[in-house]
This record gives C-alpha cells, sequence and structure tokens, in this order.
C-alpha cells in the first residue's frame, strides 16, 4: 500500500482533476472543510455555502446528498492524515470517487427557465422588484437602502436578504457644541479638528462612547453590498454585538483653500480649491448633490448612489471608467475611531499615495489601509477628498455586433470614459450574435429640458424588462443579427444619446434584485475569461447564468494602466 503525504490543498488538487465540471462546488467543501476544521457542524456549513438556487432547487437533496457524500470522505482522510501524518490509497479512491460521482451528476441537471429557483422566491422577488417600482414611480425615491427594525431589532440590507441580529443597534448623534473658539490656533496638530475648529475628540465622542461600551462592535452604513459584511454573527436566537450607523454624521463642508494648502503644499493651488470634508453617514446622492451646488464632483462615479461615504470607502468603490479606478483615490485624509475607541486620522502625504497617521509615534503607509478594509480597522468617521469641477455626460445605449465589440475592445474602452457590455448569459457563444453596449463620455453639451425624464423612462424600463422579463435579452435581441433584425434596429433607432450631469448619467437609481458575481482580471485576459464561461455554460458559474427566470450578472472587470473595463453577462 502506498501511502500520500499532503495537506487538503493536495485533495483540492485530487477533486479538480476529477470533477473539473464542479471546480466550484468542489472548492466550497474543501474550503469549508479546511477553514471550519473537523467534526460535523462542517458538512452543514459547507452545505450552507453552495449557492442558494442550486441547493433549493429540484437537484438540490441529490446534490446535497453527493457533496455530503465528499465531505465525509474528505473529513475521514484528514483525520488519517492528522493521526499518522499520511492519506492512504483507500483515503484517496474514497476521496475520488465521491467526486466523480459529484461529478456524474451535474450534467443531469435540468437548466431549463426557472429550474433553480423556488416558487416561493420567485413570488417573494417579483413582489420586492415591484414595490421598489412603484416606490420609484410613486414617492420618487426607490426602496434601495437597509434599515433597521426597533420593534424586533433586525437591521436588514437593501435587498432584505441579510438580516443582522444585534444586542443593540446604535445610531449616535452629533454634540450640539459651542461655535469652536480656536478655529486653527489650539495647540493641538491639524488632524486634530475638523473644520469648524471643534476637537474631533468632542465631535465623535457618541461614537467613541458606543464603541467603549460594546465588546464586538461592526458598522453599517445604507446597507446597499449584498454580503455578510455589516454581520455580527448572531442569530434571532443568540444576538451579537453592536451594530453602529453614522446616519447622523453626514455634514458635507468646503474647505478653505488657503487651509488645505498650508496643510497640503503637494496638492497645489488648483486642486487645493476643490477639497470638502465628508462626514462617513453621508449618502453618495446627498453628496453628490451639495458638490453640484458647489461646482464639484466626484471623479470615480458607482453604479448606484445610495450608498453611505464610509461604505463606500470601506469597500472601496470602484467605477468603470478609464482613468479613476477607485473612490480612495480621491481621498487626502481619513478619520478613524479604532475598536479600542481611540481617533486616528490618516494623512496623504504626496500624489504618490504615502500616508502617515497622527499616532505618537506616527506611522508611514504606503497606502491608505482603511480602503476596502470592510470596517476591519476601525469606524471610518470622516475624510477629506479632493474633487474635480462638475461635468455632463453623454450616456448612450446601442446594441452591437458582438464580434465587431470583441475586435475593437481596447479602441472601444480608450475612446469612452466609462464603458460596459452586456451579453445574453448561459448560452453557447456560438449563439451571441448582438450586445448591449452602454457608455458615458464626458461632454461640453448641456441636458436639455427634456433629458431628466427620457433618462426616467429609460431607468423604468431597464427595471420593467430586467425585473419582469429577464429573458427577452437573449430571446429578443442577443441571437439576432443587428443588420438583419428590425427589432434590434429600431431598438437602436430609439435610444439617442443624452447628457446628463455626471452624478445622475452614471449611477441607477432603481434597482432590482438580482446575483452578482463579480471578477476582476488584467485586460489582456478579459475576452477569454468572458469566452470560458460562455463557451462553457455549464460550468459552476454558468449554471446560474443559465437560470434565467430572474437577472443573474457575471461581471468581470478588467484592468489596464489606471483603467476599469467592465463587460456583465446575464
Ligand atoms: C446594485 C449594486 C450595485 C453596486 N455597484 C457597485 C459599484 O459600481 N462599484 C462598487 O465598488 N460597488 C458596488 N456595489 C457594492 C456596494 O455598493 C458597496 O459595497 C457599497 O459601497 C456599500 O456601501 P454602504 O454604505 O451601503 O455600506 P454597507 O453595505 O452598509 O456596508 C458595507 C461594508 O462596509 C462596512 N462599513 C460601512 N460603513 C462603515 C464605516 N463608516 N466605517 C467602517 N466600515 C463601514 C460595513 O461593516 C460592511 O462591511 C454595488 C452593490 C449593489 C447592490
Amino acid at each position: 500500500m502506498s501511502h500520500h503525504r499532503g495537506t487538503l490543498n493536495e485533495f483540492g488538487g485530487v477533486l479538480e482533476e476529477v470533477g473539473a465540471e464542479i471546480g466550484h462546488l468542489v472548492d466550497v467543501v474543501v474550503n469549508a472543510i479546511t477553514h471550519h476544521g473537523g467534526g460535523v457542524p462542517w458538512v452543514q456549513r459547507a452545505l450552507a455555502l453552495i449557492p442558494d438556487a442550486i441547493k433549493h432547487s429540484q437537484h438540490g437533496p441529490a446534490l446535497a446528498a453527493a457533496i455530503t457524500e465528499l465531505a465525509t470522505a474528505v473529513s475521514r482522510a484528514e483525520a488519517h492524515r492528522s493521526k499518522n501524518q499520511v492519506f492512504t490509497d483507500a483515503d484517496v479512491k474514497a476521496v475520488s470517487a465521491a467526486a466523480a460521482k459529484l461529478a456524474a451528476l451535474v450534467p443531469s441537471i435540468d437548466l431549463s427557465v426557472g429550474a433553480l429557483d423556488t416558487p416561493d422566491e420567485r413570488v417573494e422577488t417579483l413582489l420586492f422588484d415591484s414595490a421598489n417600482l412603484l416606490a420609484r414611480v410613486g414617492a420618487g425615491r426607490p426602496l434601495h437602502e437597509g434599515f433597521y427594525d426597533p420593534v424586533s431589532n433586525v437591521w436588514h440590507n437593501w435587498s432584505l436578504e441579510l438580516a443582522v441580529y444585534p444586542n443593540e443597534y446604535r445610531a449616535p448623534e452629533p454634540p450640539t457644541l459651542p461655535a469652536a473658539a480656536t478655529a486653527a490656533g489650539g495647540s493641538e496638530p491639524a488632524t486634530a479638528r475638523t473644520p469648524s475648529g471643534h476637537l474631533k475628540s468632542d465631535v465623535y465622542a457618541p461614537v467613541v462612547a458606543a464603541v467603549e461600551s460594546s465588546f464586538a462592535v461592526r458598522t453599517v452604513g445604507a446597507g446597499h453590498s449584498f454580503n455578510g459584511g455589516p454581520s455580527l454573527g448572531g442569530s434571532r436566537e443568540q444576538r451579537a454585538g453592536t451594530l453602529v450607523s453614522l446616519d447622523h454624521y453626514n455634514r458635507v463642508t468646503p474647505l478653505e483653500a488657503s487651509v488645505v494648502e498650508q496643510r497640503f503644499a503637494w496638492l497645489g493651488a488648483e486642486r487645493a480649491a476643490r477639497v470638502c470634508h465628508i462626514e462617513a453617514g453621508a449618502r453618495l446622492r446627498d453628496v453628490t448633490r451639495r458638490l453640484w451646488d458647489l461646482g464639484l464632483a466626484f471623479a470615480c462615479q458607482g453604479s448606484t448612489d445610495a450608498q453611505s461615504i464610509g461604505g463606500l470607502i470601506s469597500s472601496d468603490l470602484h467605477g468603470t471608467g478609464n482613468q479613476h479606478a477607485f473612490l480612495s483615490e480621491a481621498l487626502i485624509e481619513l478619520t478613524l475611531v479604532t475598536g479600542a475607541g481611540r481617533i486616528v486620522t490618516l494623512t496623504r502625504q504626496s500624489d504618490a499615495g504615502h500616508w502617515r497617521t497622527d499616532e505618537a509615534p506616527p506611522r508611514e503607509l504606503r497606502w491608505l489601509p482603511a480602503a476596502g478594509a470592510i470596517g476591519m480597522l476601525g469606524i471610518v468617521v470622516d475624510c477629506l477628498a479632493v474633487l474635480v469641477p462638475r461635468y455632463n455626460l453623454e450616456v448612450q445605449f446601442t446594441y452591437m455586433a458582438r464580434r465587431e465589440v470583441e475586435a475593437q475592445l481596447a479602441a472601444l474602452v480608450a475612446s469612452n470614459d466609462h464603458v460596459s457590455f452586456y451579453y445574453p448569459g448561459g448560452v453557447p457563444l456560438s449563439r451571441i450574435e448582438t450586445v448591449r453596449m452602454h457608455r458615458w463620455s464626458v461632454t461640453d453639451k448641456h441636458p436639455t429640458w427634456l433629458a431628466p425624464t427620457l433618462h426616467l423612462i429609460s431607468e423604468l424600463s431597464d427595471h420593467v424588462v430586467a425585473a419582469f422579463a429577464p429573458n427577452i435579452f437573449f430571446d429578443a435581441v442577443g441571437e439576432h443579427g443587428i443588420a438583419t433584425d428590425p427589432l434590434t434596429k429600431a431598438l437602436n433607432d430609439l435610444q439617442q444619446p443624452l447628457v446628463l450631469p455626471a452624478p445622475v448619467a452614471y449611477p441607477r437609481k432603481l434597482y432590482y434584485r438580482h446575483d452578482e458575481d463579480e471578477w476582476a482580471v488584467p485586460f489582456d485576459r478579459f475576452l477569454p475569461a468572458l469566452h470560458a464561461v460562455l463557451v462553457r455554460p455549464r460550468s459552476a458559474t454558468g449554471l446560474l447564468l443559465l437560470a434565467r427566470s430572474f437577472v443573474r450578472s457575471l461581471t468581470i472587470i478588467s484592468t489596464i494602466p489606471r483603467t476599469r473595463a467592465r463587460a456583465a453577462v446575464r
């Protein structure tokens, strides 16, 4: 009998070989075991990680049984390895056989329309999307934010798919302070005061108090993200920690250029005149409206605008522009309340992005660690951002021949400020004739009086099609050539370019429930990555794209230097 020395990663290798078609599901099992250790609960955890759409489908029970068998085999093998330092032949055989069984199951899955959704899910989602649509039309605002329900003491994200069960929910309010006598004249460093001249230790004292009186703290912004980021790990039965919201810290204050120049000489006079102090609870839509009134705008736009500035920094909003990649590029200062209740300000020292903390002694950092840290370094309470002069964007949605788009991809990215391509998903590449292109470019033109109405119509029709008839793209357009198909031609004629202010042009105001899977790949790998999914629609990601009763998008963001290009496959 031969023995195999190794780790679970090697098993992962064996599993992947055997189950290439189901690599993702196998990874899920192996990761669950690797991260959660032995014992019965990891089987449940592994099962919990299988996409709901598959788990709740008619194929769910068979898949669950096969995965349980695989997980059991891997666990047994791992137990042997930790005892004897080796995997036995029998272990490898058992794991391979279980993986092969799982692999054999996958092609038999019936992926006809709606096969992966339960009727309950369909009804709930249609109701949710309808309510969102009515709210947008009737009340002028979408139901697009998370919210806290004080009666049940539960916080929900915007899509109602994530619930957080804290012990306590706190939304501290800024104290009313007397006008600051020492706007700039105190002995403290400049980083210790807000633009109003008040000490940050006074302004943020309620946030510090919330942190100091709690054992475990998570911060929540607009609840616009779709994962468990804001969760404290509690449940209805066993609540955990304190959920802090900065909703009341939402002020936007322009800074005097001379004050900025004094502190940030490297910025130069022009940029120093475009700096604002923004509190983290402010919503992007409110910030951009205020900035517009000040003649300013963010260079990097979000694809919707309900998020909080703190949440955007913590998830480091990426755009799709060919010049500006992340929101954090605009930041020159940021204040954190750490888990120990200390107030720490990080200040950018140069264009190259060198940062310094105001701790004693200061820490020197090559980048801003709080950007993209999803709150792990503390609560982001405010920032200083360098804005750009406000600008209009020309927006155009066009149906184009797929082959033409792919042949001209680099040129299309270079000639537009933002560009996205929408491919129908879950169909073989060879059948995709037409894709939709969205592009936004900075323009000197101004919006016409009709532009807001046309924009609303375009937004609402997008919602109606995506939420209630997502197959229309593929069935009516994707498979037909634009040269011959009268519908595609008519759609192109209808969709004339529209000029809008940047903060309105780029973010969508309305959203329907959807699944999204986002990948970042180097630009030169963009088409191969996209084709890999489309050529093999039965791959793990393709499985989800095939279930066409709801919108599911696979977003591939590709990077070329300082550039984000985006393509989405429904
Ligand atoms: C339809 C849709 C489109 C999207 N488009 C984009 C896009 O174009 N670009 C992009 O980058 N992202 C996008 N996202 C992702 C999402 O917008 C970001 O994760 C987002 O910016 C979250 O902001 P929020 O205020 O809603 O934060 P939340 O969802 O409330 O929180 C997000 C995370 O940040 C932490 N956090 C929140 N506030 C703070 C704070 N003050 N201090 C410390 N931590 C904090 C939370 O604990 C959590 O981990 C999209 C999401 C959806 C649903």
